[in-house]
């Protein structure tokens, strides 16, 4: 396939050159003055933008809604805890197929009471030290790319994950936003590499505060963040690399509710539903408070030289369409205080060098051809990542109208759920629980 005449933007340097681009086994080939090969694939590429496919650094993808991502020009996700059972259709596509590449995490580990409640087939709750290691041990079997902790886990189990996560040398990601005995500094001091929506800095700031706290212990996170003191408790952070992923536009939904944005041109009919039933649940002032932090401590971190990934966590809470809540955060980084360019290099390079991935994030030679044709320039104005004209993924290239018309038609593919829980029933009654490998007890429980 050749794009003829767009321009490339080099992510690593923030300039464009007008050019053709030739794609060849889902990778990019070629780029010059080139000629098109008998047979080929010509795309008129003419006042067209080409920029790196981008990439969701939180969410929760699944089959139903996986096309919408892709039609908002994301090309990879994080999946930050979700079961991998529930992923094989995604994780087996292929190159090309209308779904993004997934980087993931199976499901999190927490203390007790578990955050989401007793151990189930998306989160394990133990005190047991040696139940969690194993459970690490069994997700590395299943092929996860990084291991996700969450609020109510103690130090001392932290420790043990994070000692057999890097055994494994897998990255470990933390969730604390509800966590009372745990703060960021000692996730990080203890090797927690990603703090998934700034968590657990609000506790260095403010003790005794944790998302789930009475309203009392709400009053002194009303005041203003005072930047001076973000910056003090930043330190050990920036110390030790910590990655951090704001996800504000998830707070920002919750915040404006009734007055939040959903005018994407896609919505997901069932997620609707599913935020339809939560909005009476959705405390905006809290939420408020929340983003409010959260956005002030993303400004300073980047200011600080600190490393901020674009991430959704799409479609937790209200309103976080998958794909589009992506071009909202990238508008809420820039209103933080980063560039257009530095908030797309957040959704493209860097999370490619932070997750070790250099065949994704930027338009280069032998790199996967996972691209967006945009019909105006994002780095004048970042809202410009949503005037879409074409999406390319592994060298297959979509319109945002079929992706739309797949989604509308992937939303009947509902994964039966009950179908499922007995799976996982079986699963755990069979004693299989701790060391064998999904493809295999699939397999087995198929026949
Ligand atoms: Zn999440």
């Amino acid at each position: 396939m050749l794009i003829k005449g767009s321009h490339i933007l080099d992510i690593a340097t923030g300039s464009y050159t007008l050019q053709d681009i030739r794609i060849e086994a889902g990778l990019f080939s070629e780029m010059g003055a080139l000629r098109s090969r008998v047979g080929e694939q010509v795309i008129n590429g003419d006042g067209l933008y080409m920029i790196p496919g981008l990439m969701d650094c939180h969410c929760h993808i699944s089959a139903n809604y996986a096309s919408l991502f892709l039609a908002a020009g994301i090309t990879t996700v994080r999946n930050t805890a979700g079961n991998h059972l529930l992923l094989s259709s995604i994780r087996e596509a292929e190159a090309h197929e209308a779904v993004p590449r997934l980087i993931t995490a199976d499901r999190m580990i927490d203390g007790t009471p578990g955050s989401w409640g007793e151990t189930s087939h998306g989160s394990l709750s133990t005190d047991d030290l040696e139940e969690a290691k194993e459970e690490v041990k069994r997700q590395v079997e299943t092929g996860v790319d990084f291991i996700k902790v969450y609020s109510k886990i103690t130090e001392e189990m932290l420790k043990e994950v994070i000692k057999e996560s890097k055994r494994n040398h897998l990255d470990v990601s933390a969730d604390l936003l509800g966590a009372d005995s745990l703060d960021a500094k000692v996730a990080v001091e203890a090797g927690v590499r990603f703090l998934e929506h700034n968590s657990g800095i609000m506790q260095m700031l403010h003790p005794g505060w944790h998302m789930n706290a009475s309203d009392d212990l709400y009053e002194p996170v009303l005041q203003p963040p005072n930047e001076e003191e973000i910056a003090r408790v930043l330190q050990p952070l920036l110390a030790r690399d910590t990655i951090l992923v704001p996800t504000m536009e998830l707070f920002k939904q919750a915040a404006d509710y009734p007055n939040h944005r959903v005018s994407d041109r896609f919505i997901s009919p069932s997620l609707l539903q599913v935020w339809e039933q939560t909005t009476p649940h959705v405390s905006s002032w809290r939420f408020q408070a929340i983003f409010t932090y959260t956005k002030a401590i993303t400004r300073v971190y980047h200011q600080l030289g600190g490393t901020v990934l674009a991430g959704t966590d799409s479609p937790a809470i209200i309103f976080t369409n998958p794909g589009a809540s992506l071009h909202r955060e990238l508008m809420l980084l820039t209103q933080s205080g980063l560039s257009p360019y530095e908030a797309l290099k957040s959704a493209t390079i860097v999370p490619a060098r932070v997750l070790n991935r250099p065949d994704l994030g930027e338009i280069k030679r032998g790199n996967h051809a996972d691209f967006v044709l945009l019909k105006e320039d994002p780095l004048k104005h970042i809202e410009n990542v949503s005037k879409i004209a074409i999406i390319g993924k592994g060298g297959q290239c979509y319109s945002q109208a079929e992706l739309f018309a797949q989604a509308e038609s992937d939303e009947k593919i509902h994964i039966d759920e009950q179908e499922f829980m007995s799976r996982w029933q079986q699963h755990l009654d069979l004693g299989m629980y701790d060391r064998l490998c999904e493809k295999y007890w699939i397999g087995t429980l198929d026949e």
